[in-house]
């Protein structure tokens, strides 16, 4: 059985205690690797070896650092298909996406923050006859980066890029659910002669080795992304020590679709805002708000289309939809299916488990789930179930569908789907996300500011606001 290991300066090393847990891969439901079990004593090397690294990597130029970090995202691009490969195993997505999502984006992701450090500026305020501030902005140090399985390595690296394009040294953990692409990162570093101790990976349970980087005194920012109990859970152990903390938390998103819009166009997008990664996107749109003079027609048609999409093994190139990520979360999902019924919702389609044949027999597999009858407030469309699972609910106005759509503890992304631009232009004012799409869905700028309100987070991620999350602002005034 492969094993996978932790990276820590510059060297693959087993969790010091020996021990390793089971990684499975959710097409089979069957054991494929095997991951460390870390826990603080394997945390306290990698924050060792972070502050060891710090003095030198932060004191880089801006030009040095970025050129490291071309080197690891040409170092994934090298390895593409075997990336694209690992993250399609582990997590259980079809194939295609992983090739055509998940690898290239983790490589943007170094690329966008590689050069965009060279382009950073800090500010300056001139008081005019008395002198001036300039600000300017130092790494923080070592800091700690968690990431959850939906999207492993684009998430995982989405922290990270910045967090090293800034100057910091991080101690990074991906979700234990998902660790192999992490681990195919730490041989591109090796490969590429990163400089040993700026980017540490360590595997293992949340509450034992995430738990160790979030108390460590020495981690003096952590940014986080997963479920909102998570969130709330870091948050009470961070907060009172004074951390900087990013938290891009759960989501339970809207996607409002009026009368007037691209019929054709909406449609194909809601079906994917509806179902992409298995509904295991945080971005989905799980909550589908419609209005009256369109509803049947929606229903019928998105249904129809919905009940011919395949559910397969990853590597079919056919797949629409692949195995979701495990057992447990396979149960969870089914559970709020069950719950929706006692609810009384009619299941239109889906709401079941899908059975493949051997060699995928013990897989993950859940069909589209579309339901409609409940009400806005019923646990079903107040609690996040990021599966292959969504409402549809219909609406009359504007005022009403606000109040439904705001009605939730989340606040992450949302979707409006009209041709009436003042509508748009107010609906998008009004509703209580981070995030707004008009005529659109998940289509994202790398600058833009990205993370959500309410229950969905605190802080932004994206462009300079990572860049500023990453850095200490110092202000300094010379008098005239
Ligand atoms: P999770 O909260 O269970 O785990 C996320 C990460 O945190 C994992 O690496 C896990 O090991 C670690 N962790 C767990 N307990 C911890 C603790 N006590 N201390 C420190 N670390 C701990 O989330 P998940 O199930 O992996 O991911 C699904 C969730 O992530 C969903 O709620 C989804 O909405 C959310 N998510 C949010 C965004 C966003 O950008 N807002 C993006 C993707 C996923």
């Amino acid at each position: 059985m492969e094993k996978i290991y932790n990276f820590i300066n510059g060297e693959f090393l087993p969790a010091t205690s020996g021990l390793f847990f089971d990684n499975l891969e959710p097409a089979t439901g069957k054991t494929y690797s095997l991951i460390p079990d870390s826990d603080k004593e394997d945390v306290e090397l990698a924050v060792q070896a972070a502050k060891k690294a710090f003095p030198v990597w932060s004191n880089l130029s801006n030009d040095e650092r970025s050129k490291w970090m071309l080197k690891v995202a040409n170092g994934i691009a090298k390895r593409m298909e075997e990336f694209v490969a690992a993250e399609s195993k582990d997590n259980g997505k079809p194939l295609k996406l992983a090739e055509h999502v998940d690898i290239p984006r983790a490589i943007s992701n170094f690329e966008f923050f590689a050069t965009a450090i060279v382009h950073y500026a800090s500010e300056s305020h001139h008081m005019v006859g008395t002198g001036v501030n300039y600000t300017l902005r130092k790494p923080i140090g070592v800091v700690g980066c968690i990431s959850p399985w939906n999207l492993p390595l684009y998430l995982f690296t989405w922290k990270i890029a910045p967090a090293l394009a800034a100057g910091n040294c991080v101690v990074a953990k991906p979700s234990e659910v998902t660790p192999y692409t992490a681990y195919l990162l730490c041989k591109v570093l090796d490969e590429v002669g990163f400089p040993k101790g700026v980017l540490n990976i360590v595997h293992g349970l949340g509450h034992k080795t995430g738990d160790a980087i979030v108390r460590h005194e020495l981690t003096k920012a952590i940014s986080f992304t997963g479920g909102t109990s998570t969130g709330k859970a870091i948050a009470s152990i961070a907060a009172p020590m004074f951390k900087k903390l990013s938290l891009e938390l759960g989501g339970k998103n809207p996607n409002i679709i009026f009368d007037d819009c691209d019929f054709e166009e909406m449609l194909a997008t809601t079906i994917r805002s509806s179902f992409a990664n298995q509904g295991q996107i945080c971005l989905c749109g799980s909550r589908i708000f419609v209005q009256k003079g369109i509803y049947d027609k929606f229903k019928n048609e998105f249904v129809a289309k919905i009940i011919k999409s395949k559910v397969s093994y990853p590597e079919d190139p056919k797949a629409q939809l692949g195995a979701v990520v495990s057992k447990g979360h396979m149960e969870k999902v089914l559970s709020y299916i069950a719950l929706a019924r006692e609810e009384g919702g009619k299941i239109l389609t889906g709401g079941e488990r899908v059975n493949l044949p051997a060699p995928h027999d013990e897989g993950f597999y859940i069909a589209p789930t579309i339901i409609e009858g409940l009400s806005f407030d019923c646990r079903t469309n107040q609690e996040e179930i990021f599966g292959p699972v969504v409402t549809i609910t219909p609406f009359e106005t504007e005022e009403e569908v606000l109040r439904m759509a705001n009605s939730t503890d989340y606040g992450l992304s949302a979707t409006i789907w009209t041709s009436d631009l003042k509508r748009a232009h107010q609906m998008a004012d009004q509703i209580e996300a981070g995030i707004v799409w008009i005529n659109a869905w998940l289509v994202r700028d790398l600058r833009t500011p990205f993370g959500g309100v309410k229950s969905s987070g605190v802080g932004r991620e994206g462009g300079w606001e990572a860049l500023r999350f990453f850095t200490e602002p110092k202000n300094v005034f010379v008098k005239y």
